[in-house]
This record gives C-alpha cells, structure tokens and sequence, in this order.
C-alpha cells in the first residue's frame, strides 16, 4: 500500500502524475496528457514531512487529433495518456446517452441520489422523468399530511406516503394525554403513573 492509502504525503507515480484534459476544438473530442511532475521532499517548522511537486519545464507539445486539427497552446507534458483518453470518451458519451431527471438533472444508472444512497432511477410522473429524491418532493408536496390534534403523520421518502408518527392517547389512569411514539400505543400509562405504580 502507498503512503496515500493512509492519507500521507507520497511521491509514487499516481500522486505525481497529473492528468490534463484538452478539447479540441474543431471536433469538441477530449484529450488526456499527463504532466509527470517531480517531487520534492519538505520538511515544515513543525516537523512534518510532505512531499512538493513542481511541474516540468519544457517546449510545447501540439496534439494532433484525428480530426486532422493540431491542437496548439497545450503547453508541456510528459506523455499523451491514450487508455485515459479512451475511457474518458467512453465515460463521457455514457453520460450524453443517459436519460436525467428533470428536476435536478440526476444521470439514470450513473448518479447517486442525494440521501438515497443509490443509483438513480427515473420514474414517470405527470409527463416527466423524476429521480427518487424530486419524485419524492413532489409526491410529499400534493399529497395533504393527514396529522391532526391526536395524530402526527410523517412522510417516508421511499414507500412515498404518509406514515403514522405519533399519538396522543390518554393515560387510562390519570386521564392526563400524551404523545406516544404509534408502535408504543400499548403503553397504557402516562410515565409518572407507571412509575408510582399501582
Ligand atoms: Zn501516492
Ligand atoms: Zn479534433
Ligand atoms: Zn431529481
Ligand atoms: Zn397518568
């Protein structure tokens, strides 16, 4: 394992190589080059190690891409990263492909659903496709919230409806009413009758 595993400064490969994307941009195709930049050891005034990179210094490098533009101003780089350049394309014409949530613009099969902890999913709803969480807020929106004076409903996000909450049922000895959570609707005493007994 390298000293990043453990979120130390490292000078192996992976932290000193820097990927740089590049459009062209007659054919809008990515690009990636890598800038191996050199590490430095330092020490601060407290002790701590880290490791410095200082980019390398050299000519420009044109990309010619196979559109047939040479693609100038790139600057210097160590090494055009083709695996990347293919897997980034790849990745990228996987996003355009997708279908997204109109609301929030959340990528089926790609995105995660903030405080879904999944993959979104869309669902059709009144003629546009909703992630979870939007599907949710809309549905929470134009449904009414049953709570009244004895009940308090709230909304599960995911089964997407109402779900009693609490109630508030009398003491059957004092009379007096408190809230209960509704799986604990058993219990038939207020706290402090069930604590003086009888
Ligand atoms: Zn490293
Ligand atoms: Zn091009
Ligand atoms: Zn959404
Ligand atoms: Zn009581």
């Amino acid at each position: 394992m390298a000293n990043h595993d453990f979120n130390r400064p490292c000078d192996c490969r992976d932290c000193r190589e820097w990927p740089k994307h590049i459009e062209c941009p007659i054919c809008k195709e990515i690009h990636v080059v890598v800038i191996d930049r050199s590490a430095v050891w330092t020490t601060d005034k407290h002790g701590f190690t880290g490791v410095d990179f200082n980019d390398p210094v050299g000519p420009d490098k044109p990309i010619s891409c196979e559109c047939g533009h040479s693609i100038e101003g790139v600057g210097y780089y160590s090494r055009y990263d083709k695996e990347a350049t293919i897997n980034t394309r790849a990745y990228q014409a996987e996003r355009a492909a997708a279908s997204k949530c109109a609301v929030c613009d959340s990528l089926e099969g790609i995105d995660r659903v903030k405080g879904f902890f999944e993959m979104t999913k869309l669902t059709m709803k009144d003629g546009v496709q909703l992630c979870q969480k939007c599907l949710s807020d809309r549905v929470q929106l134009e449904t009414p919230d049953p709570s009244d004076e004895k009940n308090k409903y709230i909304f599960n996000r995911k089964l997407l409806s109402w779900e009693l909450d609490k109630v508030k049922d009398p003491c059957i000895r004092c009379g007096k009413s408190r809230w209960l959570k509704a799986n604990n609707r058993w219990k038939s005493l207020c706290t402090t009758c069930f604590k003086t007994g009888t």
